[in-house]
């Protein structure tokens, strides 16, 4: 198989890399992206080979960086199915409202794209372990696939990250630590941990790859709609991963000549309780501040600071789309809705992104004749413990009525 994988690239001051050595950030501070050969992608490849093989993240190989197929570390990521949500579609008056289902996934998030293209290469590259700061998920999906590698892997999170992420850590053998405070506080003893132990540092957007595994969503949703792309896309967004991925994917099958419509609105939907993305939206900033006192119950998006900020709001503006925030209640609402009406069991910051749907459609970012695609980024059976979903016990003798 041909690798088409050419140089690493900051976006920031244009300064190149060799993509053969474990790589963080730019001399500059600035998280580096991954180019491509798509000239001679372009020339050499037909993408509808793509469409033949089997379903998942690796049938895009040809746009991934891992050179040697032996080193793909896989638990079967991708390939997540695209559902129609007609009866919300309809309350929120909207011709169109779907929903790409990242609960699927291994390990229950999107993250497993993240995780699998990140832990293969790191392996490819040669490195002995890994280290991150998570909120949860992003932890949960890593140890798993360290776990399959048989690398070692160190993560740090909030005491109070959803209790199912902890114990999934614990049980893919990584040496999992609590830290009283926020995901910003957690990577402060990441940080620390790699500098004394040289572990490699896999925090979000630290290392170029976990942004190619979820690139891989982006050309998904150009498999599913072909030319005739959803209008908006709707993210609930942390570090922001997910949604510079889809973009990157879109600008590159723009310049191999593969697609050819017009490209969807990204919208950034954030928790009101920790919006530093929205609000530097909404200030014509192209950087965001610090996000202080961060609080929400959509942990998956609880990310006061995030190192690719200028990158989410470059794809938002540039796109046409918005940035948004939901309140809790909203979020609230919004999940315990689309279990009822449309049987989808979604994550917290998937529901986020549903309330911002009516939102959009409120601010005329889209229109009734539109379609709007929803990120659920996780399975809501992670986190049953918010729902305060109750059975009723039934009284010695009562039968069900
Ligand atoms: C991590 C996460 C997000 C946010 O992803 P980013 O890439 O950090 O923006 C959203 N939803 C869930 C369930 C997550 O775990
Ligand atoms: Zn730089």
């Amino acid at each position: 198989m041909k690798n088409y994988l050419a140089y690493l690239e900051c976006p920031k001051c244009n300064k190149r890399y060799v993509p053969s050595q474990l790589v963080n950030l730019c001399d500059c501070g600035t998280p580096v992206l991954v180019r491509y050969d798509l000239e001679s992608l372009k020339k050499e490849f037909d993408p509808s080979v793509w469409q033949e093989r089997s379903k998942g993240l690796w049938r895009y190989r040809e746009l991934l960086p891992v050179r040697d197929d032996g080193n793909i570390v896989s638990l079967g990521e991708g390939g997540t199915p695209v559902i129609n949500m007609p009866r919300l579609g309809n309350r929120f008056g909207v011709a169109g409202l779907d929903l790409k289902d990242e609960g699927l996934s291994p390990t229950g998030t999107f993250k497993a794209r993240g995780a699998a293209v990140g832990v293969s290469m790191a392996k490819e590259l040669g490195a002995r372990a890994l280290a991150m700061p998570t909120a949860g998920n992003a932890g949960a999906a890593w140890a798993a696939y360290s776990a399959r590698a048989r690398m070692k892997m160190v993560v740090a999170m909030p005491a109070d990250a959803p209790a199912t992420t902890q114990a999934e850590c614990v049980a893919y053998g990584a040496d999992t630590y609590l830290v009283e405070g926020l995901i910003s506080d957690a990577g402060k003893v990441i940080k620390e941990a790699c500098k004394k132990h040289g572990w490699f540092e896999v925090a979000t957007l630290k290392e170029p790859y976990r942004i190619e595994g979820k690139k891989t969503m982006g050309l998904e949703i150009w498999q599913d709609y072909g030319e005739d792309l959803p209008d908006a896309i709707i993210y609930p967004t942390g570090g922001g991963v997910g949604l510079i991925g889809m973009w990157k994917a879109f600008k590159e099958l723009k310049e191999l000549g593969w697609l050819k419509g017009p490209l969807p609105k990204m919208v950034a939907v954030q928790a009101e309780g920790c919006s530093p993305i929205v609000t530097a939206y909404r200030e014509g900033k192209n950087k965001a501040e610090f996000h202080k006192g961060a609080h929400t119950l959509a942990a998956g998006i609880r990310v006061p600071s995030a190192l690719g900020d200028f990158l989410v709001l470059d794809a938002v503006r540039s796109s046409g789309g918005t940035a948004v925030s939901v309140t809790d209640d909203e979020i609230l609402d919004a999940w315990n809705m689309v279990s009822r009406e449309e049987g989808l069991l979604i994550c917290p910051e998937g529901a986020a992104a549903v309330k911002a749907a009516e939102k959009i459609l409120e601010m005329g970012v889209v229109s009734a004749d539109d379609t709007i695609l929803i990120l659920n980024t996780g399975a809501g059976m992670k986190y049953t413990e918010l729902l305060k979903a109750k059975a009723r016990k039934l009284e010695e003798g009562e039968i069900p009525e």
